[in-house]
């Protein structure tokens, strides 16, 4: 089978490639990513040499590029995107460009190719925030930032592309997710990079906006169980188990980096900041057997010892985002 990945060069499309070239040596990757800000192409590194691994730099939204590297696909797994919030807060057009127009760009060409599966790798912040209880797959989507609405406009159009023209379309919603080589500006390697550094934390308003948390291997193993199994036209939610406020989630990376609260200094919140994050993924357990297997507690511990040992990796990063 021929993979086409798009940004495989990020947090979590980068364990996606690294974890089917590791465990298959037929396996046959291309990987579509522009390398922007939060692209690293040494986080392939490991698997560079694999036989069926091809690396190809260049923009989702550019036709030509797209419809070379669609030629002779046979399923498409789709992670390229802006996926910093607070970036989208910023400024919306690359959010919009990427997550929109580049989606429609790979849905054109997947279907003009005949791709045999289009998963396209979405986010629980398409719902917006709920106060209790959890969202199932058919709820409205009511997205709050500019992230959240382009991504959920991509789900709609992947969607729509199924109804419309055909294409073998699955959807994957997932929660927060943590691991390794995550770029520095999200929440957990943020903490814990500028608290190795001996730096101060910023803790956004009261702490009590409270998100789900999956381990990126559990949701790279999830969408690989939706590639296979999934049913098209369908949307999985994939949940990591372990829902924590932000307050919570804080004191265990004080802990787990041995620092103390006086670290952690209390900033205006974030406007738009959706309160809590809830999905039902009972439909992705029942159908396909889904159970995510790192415990939070595990994860944490070797996601810190990784960015101990790894500055090599994360300081270059902090400094071309000017993190301070
Ligand atoms: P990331 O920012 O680490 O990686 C994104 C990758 O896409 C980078 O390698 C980047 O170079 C590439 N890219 C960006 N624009 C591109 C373009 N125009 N053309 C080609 N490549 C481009 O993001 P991530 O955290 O790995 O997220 C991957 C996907 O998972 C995204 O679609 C995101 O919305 C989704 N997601 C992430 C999380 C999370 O917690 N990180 C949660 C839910 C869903």
């Amino acid at each position: 089978m021929r993979v086409l990945v798009t940004g495989g060069a990020g947090f979590i499309g980068s364990e996606y490639v690294r974890r089917r070239l590791t465990a298959d040596s037929a396996a046959r990757i291309t990987v579509l990513d522009k390398l922007t800000y939060s692209g690293v192409e040494a986080n392939l590194a490991a698997v560079a040499d694999h036989r069926g691994y091809t690396f190809v730099p260049g923009d989702i939204c550019d036709p030509d590029t797209v419809d070379r590297v669609m030629a002779g696909q046979d399923v498409v797994v789709h992670f390229a995107a802006e996926s910093h919030v607070d970036r989208s807060i910023d400024g919306a057009d690359p959010f919009v460009h990427t997550n929109v127009l580049g989606t429609q760009v790979l849905l054109d060409a997947a279907h003009r190719h005949g791709v045999g599966r289009f998963v396209h790798v979405s986010t629980d912040e398409v719902y917006g925030s709920i106060d209790e209880g959890s969202w199932t797959e058919g709820w409205p989507l009511a997205p709050n930032s500019p992230y959240a609405a382009s991504k959920a406009a991509a789900d709609l159009l992947a969607l729509a592309c199924h109804r419309t023209h055909g294409l073998d379309v699955v959807v994957t919603r997932c929660t927060n997710n943590y691991g390794p080589h995550q770029f520095p500006e999200k929440v957990v390697p943020l903490f814990i990079t500028s608290l190795l550094d001996g730096r101060d934390v910023p803790l956004y308003g009261d702490g009590r906006n409270s998100r789900d948390w999956l381990h990126v291997s559990d949701h790279c193993r999830a969408i690989d169980l939706v590639l296979h199994g999934g049913r098209p036209g369908e949307v999985y939610h994939i949940g990591g188990g372990t829902e924590l406020t932000n307050h919570k989630l804080t004191g265990l990376l004080l802990d787990a980096v041995g620092a103390d609260w006086d670290r952690v200094q209390h900033v205006a919140d974030r406007p738009g900041h959706d309160l809590r994050y809830s999905l039902d993924d009972s439909k992705i357990r029942e159908e396909l057997g889904y159970v995510p297997r790192v415990s939070f507690a595990e994860g944490l511990a070797a996601t810190v010892a990784w960015y101990r040992a790894n500055r090599d990796w994360w300081e270059p990063l902090r400094a071309r985002a000017a993190l301070r």
